[in-house]
């Protein structure tokens, strides 16, 4: 263990966020401005349940205000804490900018063992906490747009909003006060899996360019490059599952709470899944190797790291020791500031949180989007889109027969142009679209500028850069 102080999640946000501004040249009062988190909010309510009053201890921070509404999940776990909440939402405000949501940043969270819980308790709980925020503001269309995190889902989503329309009836635009909520309550097909779905579009992207693979100290392509995941919850789950099945990627370690499991044959991640579900853990799973002391999973040797859990898990005290050439940090927070200093020394590749964990928000913003048009999302462009679709068709077409090579579109992608999206199509080239154009953004300032040393303060300057343009434009 390193005697080096870690700083607070807040901090190592704030120390992160420094290193970038320092090569930019904002003046000291936008640069404080940018930096801070505007307002924290907590709220302490009380709930009879099982015969006794349980207090308890909620907040919504808002980080930034440059675009409205502001934009973050809110968490439910038992170490949820102010300065943890003000990280997560200074994160938001960075993660908005660098994808191009319109949204300033925001984060809540609820300080709840939701497993400790019946689902009766668990509505009564969160209606609770959702009227205490609604009647601040700080859940509103236009205002206000929370959305899932650790420990909430689709569910909690369809309460909140259901409790919003309770106590505004007139609303029509209801349902856009939180995104997130089940298909049958104004979701959007593609949100459950969104920011899993970004982490691979996200790798996609990256092996894209062979010449950032090659500053990870990796070669060739996606497939059968070796993958260790921390935490299978709803993010690493996703990501796992679609980089084995659809890019193949071997997972040859999953990380859960009481310990791990690895195979380096690749593990079936829905087999896993399902054991993990069953059974509150993996340990006991019949195939590959169990190892009780999980977190040494995370210094193993393989080619790509994926922490999809909490903030922190590579800190001081394992930054040394990790072996991954490159880390895509699925959660918010992963790598502390310390981590991130020795890692970089080290040749590792981080791929920042604010960008491989976006596309939640950006599917968010299309189901916000949905909610407030009132209109069944890609049906209207759909005569439109086709007659679009058909001219990129035929351009491509005569482009494969001028070029003489025998060159011809694969009949999956032409049905699909042809066909014209549906939702679960827009979506998903949405966030495609978005995940390649981020990256290219952050790669063109690493690669053009000597100063900038890594991703993730190549990240922080788009994103700073875009929230400066936003102020300035309309004043503080
Ligand atoms: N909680 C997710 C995040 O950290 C999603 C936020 C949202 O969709 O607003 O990005």
């Amino acid at each position: 263990m390193s005697d080096v102080k870690e700083p607070t999640f807040r901090e190592s946000v704030d120390l992160m966020f420094n290193r970038a501004v320092a090569l930019m040249d904002l003046s000291p009062g936008l640069e404080e401005k940018i930096r801070v988190c505007n307002a924290t909010y907590t709220v302490r309510f009380g709930v009879r349940l099982r015969g006794s009053i349980h207090t308890f201890t909620g907040y919504r921070s808002v980080h930034s205000e440059h675009m409205e509404p502001v934009k973050g999940g809110i968490r439910f776990a038992m170490d949820v804490n102010q300065d943890e909440v003000e990280a997560l939402a200074a994160l938001m405000t960075f993660k908005c900018a660098l994808v191009e949501t319109p949204f300033g940043g925001s984060k809540g969270g609820l300080c709840i063992d939701p497993r400790e819980w019946d689902e009766h308790e668990l509505e009564r709980i969160t209606r609770r906490f959702a009227y205490e925020l609604i009647k601040r503001d700080l859940i509103h269309p236009s205002q206000n747009v929370p959305a899932p995190d650790m420990g909430t889902g689709e569910r909690e989503m369809a309460w909140i909003a259901d409790q919003y329309r309770r106590m505004n009836t007139t609303d029509i635009n209801g349902n856009a006060c939180v995104t997130g909520k089940p298909i049958h309550a104004g979701g959007i097909k593609g949100r459950v899996e969104a920011t899993g779905r970004g982490v691979q579009y996200a790798l996609r992207e990256f092996f894209r360019h062979p010449e950032d693979v090659a500053i990870a100290q990796l070669s060739g392509k996606l497939a059968d490059k070796r993958i260790v995941v921390q935490g299978l919850g709803n993010v690493g789950y996703h990501a796992a599952k679609f980089l084995s099945e659809e890019d193949g990627a071997r997972i040859v370690g999953v990380i859960e709470r009481d310990g791990a499991i690895t195979d380096p044959d690749g593990i079936d991640i829905d087999a896993l899944r399902d054991w993990i579900a069953a059974h509150g853990g993996v340990r006991g799973y019949g195939s590959g190797t169990y190892v009780e002391n999980g977190a040494a999973v995370l210094e193993t040797e393989c080619d790509i790291l994926i922490p999809a859990a909490l903030e922190g898990v590579i800190n001081l005290s394992n930054a040394e020791r990790i072996r991954a050439p490159l880390i895509i940090e699925a959660a918010n927070g992963p790598v502390t500031a310390g981590a991130d200093e020795i890692l970089r020394k080290r040749g590792t590749i981080i791929i920042p949180d604010m960008y491989a964990n976006a596309g939640g928000v950006t599917v968010s913003y299309f189901e916000w989007v949905k909610n407030l048009s009132h209109i069944r999302f890609g049906r209207m462009q759909r005569r439109q889109e086709e007659a679009r679709h058909q001219v990129i068709v035929d351009e491509l077409e005569r482009l494969s027969a001028d070029s003489g090579v025998g060159w011809t579109l694969s009949p999956g992608f032409k049905e699909r142009y042809l066909r014209g999206a549906d939702e679960l199509e827009l979506v998903r080239s949405g966030l495609d679209d978005t995940m390649r154009t981020a990256y290219q953004a952050m790669r063109q300032i690493w690669h053009s500028r000597e100063d900038v040393p890594d991703l993730r303060v190549a990240a922080y300057l788009v994103s700073i850069d875009r929230i400066a343009q936003s102020y300035r434009a309309k004043g503080l």
